[in-house]
């Protein structure tokens, strides 16, 4: 990673500049902890939630997908304890009247060193109205994660998709929470997606499972690329463990904000809590979710519960901030030569917004032509982009600090042959920048080849 201090400025100023996040409604001066994610930015999130979709729900045993309300019956926050808990301590400092996190600041104002006031809690969720008359007996809340559309739904999926212990359900979707100290650019926002998963287990193997979800979890982010000095796995130490949780280990990463090593993600063991604290409430029965055990129904549990929690925008910051390298100076190759210093975006080449660039060397109607048919024929199988504008080495450039890892050029070899033979185009690689002549036709099976 580049220096600390200011990687994150670089990120952010990259980002915006080309295209990944921008502050929400910035042409009205934005909005404190929202944003909005541009072109690649939206790609670059949707192939982080492909990717997870995929190794957690796809390929893990018996897991299934839910899509749940956003608003629901707010008696759901109340039985699951975040109207009552889920709070965060505020203090204000009363020269300057800036609002702080208690938890994050010490005896006095960290910008203007005044006094501060005594703490008072806040309830970080928000709040909204269902229908046309503004009244308390009908306000409702932003999920502010999605996890208990999961736990309310554990009946309704188990029996409709006739699922036996164990098995998952797993939800992508918005949270929301009135973060006192939205920041860090998208690190702590207000708006922000979750990917999770409940996997719901017999009590006795809670410990085992839990234990495979957080090296799984860990390894994930290792295959897709961030190096592992950059991860480590925090296990909360027993007096830290929240009121629900058996065993709670986060994967942190070395963020470069002021805390340093911080939560990516956070996997915990939340035993019957959820399950049995829906039962009461709903059913005045805390058994009501009790599972039979295999295809004994006279044997039944309430199941424990091992969450992995992880959020899409943090991923994303955090792949962004591990890909990021300036090379001063540029990079000097047997084919180019970059003099100025050089951003190289090396995310893994399935997370990258493209896949493969397609650059004609000039706007001749002939290179231009087939050009356009890679690219027709390339899109059905990858996110592909098409560039035919300035000189061919700024072109690289930005593919490069998009981070596309493959461009294809069309040149008159292509038709004439000449350094190459005839119907060949050259296949430049984002990290060597070492160029191979590969066959038009061949151009598909080279590619699957190179981002399997
Ligand atoms: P933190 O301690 O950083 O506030 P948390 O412990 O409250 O996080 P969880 O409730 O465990 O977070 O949420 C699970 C995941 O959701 C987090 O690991 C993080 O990736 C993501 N997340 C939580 N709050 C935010 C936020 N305000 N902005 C962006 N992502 C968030």
């Amino acid at each position: 990673m580049a220096e600390a201090q200011t990687l994150m400025d670089k990120i952010v100023n990259l980002t915006k500049r080309r295209g990944f996040i921008f502050p929400s409604a910035e042409l009205y001066g934005g909005y404190g902890g929202f944003w909005d994610w541009g072109p690649l930015g939206l790609k670059l999130k949707n192939n982080i939630k492909n990717a997870w979709w995929r190794d957690f729900v796809l390929a893990w045993q018996d897991v299934v997908g839910l899509d749940g309300s956003i608003i629901t019956n707010p008696k759901v926050w109340e039985a699951s304890g975040h109207v009552a808990n889920f709070v965060d301590s505020l203090v204000e400092c009363l020269a300057c009247h800036r609002r702080f996190k208690a938890d994050d600041i010490d005896a006095v104002c960290p910008v203007c060193g005044g006094k501060l006031s005594p703490a008072r809690t806040f309830n970080t969720m928000f709040t909204t109205n269902v229908g046309p008359v503004l009244e308390t007996a009908n306000e409702a809340y932003l999920r502010p994660e999605t996890a208990q559309s999961i736990f309310v739904n554990y009946d309704n999926v188990r029996q409709t998709m006739r699922l036996k212990l164990p098995f998952g359900i797993a939800q992508i979707g918005k949270a929301f929470r009135n973060e006192i100290t939205p920041g860090n650019f998208i690190f702590r926002s207000r708006e922000f997606e979750q990917m999770e998963l409940e996997y719901f287990v017999l009590p006795e193997t809670s410990d085992e499972y839990f234990s495979e979800l957080v090296d799984r979890c860990y390894n994930w982010f290792i295959q897709l690329g961030i190096h592992p000095d950059h991860l480590r796995k925090y296990p909360y130490p027993s007096g830290e463990l929240a009121h629900y949780s058996r065993a709670t280990t986060d994967i942190q990463f070395a963020f470069p904000i002021e805390k340093g090593w911080s939560e990516l993600m956070g996997v915990a063991n939340r035993t019957d809590y959820d399950l049995r604290q829906h039962g009461k409430a709903a059913k005045g029965d805390e058994q009501a979710f009790a599972t039979p055990v295999g295809d004994d129904s006279s044997k039944k549990v309430v199941p424990y519960v091992i969450e992995p929690s992880m959020g899409v925008d943090r991923a994303a910051l955090a792949f962004l901030l591990d890909a990021y390298e300036e090379i001063e100076g540029g990079r000097t190759t047997t084919t180019e030569s970059v003099k100025e210093t050089e951003i190289v975006l090396r995310l893994n080449k399935n997370l990258a917004p493209y896949q493969a660039a397609v650059l004609p060397l000039s706007k001749k109607p002939q290179l231009v032509k087939t050009a356009e048919e890679i690219t027709r024929t390339l899109r059905q199988h990858w996110s592909t982009d098409y560039d035919e504008t300035s000189s061919i080495g700024k072109r690289y450039r930005r593919q490069d600090e998009i981070g596309t890892p493959f461009c294809i050029t069309v040149d008159f070899d292509t038709f004439e042959g000449g350094k190459r033979p005839a119907g060949t185009v050259t296949v430049r690689d984002r990290d060597s920048m070492a160029q191979e002549n590969i066959a038009i036709p061949e151009l598909v099976d080279y590619l699957r080849a190179k981002l399997a």
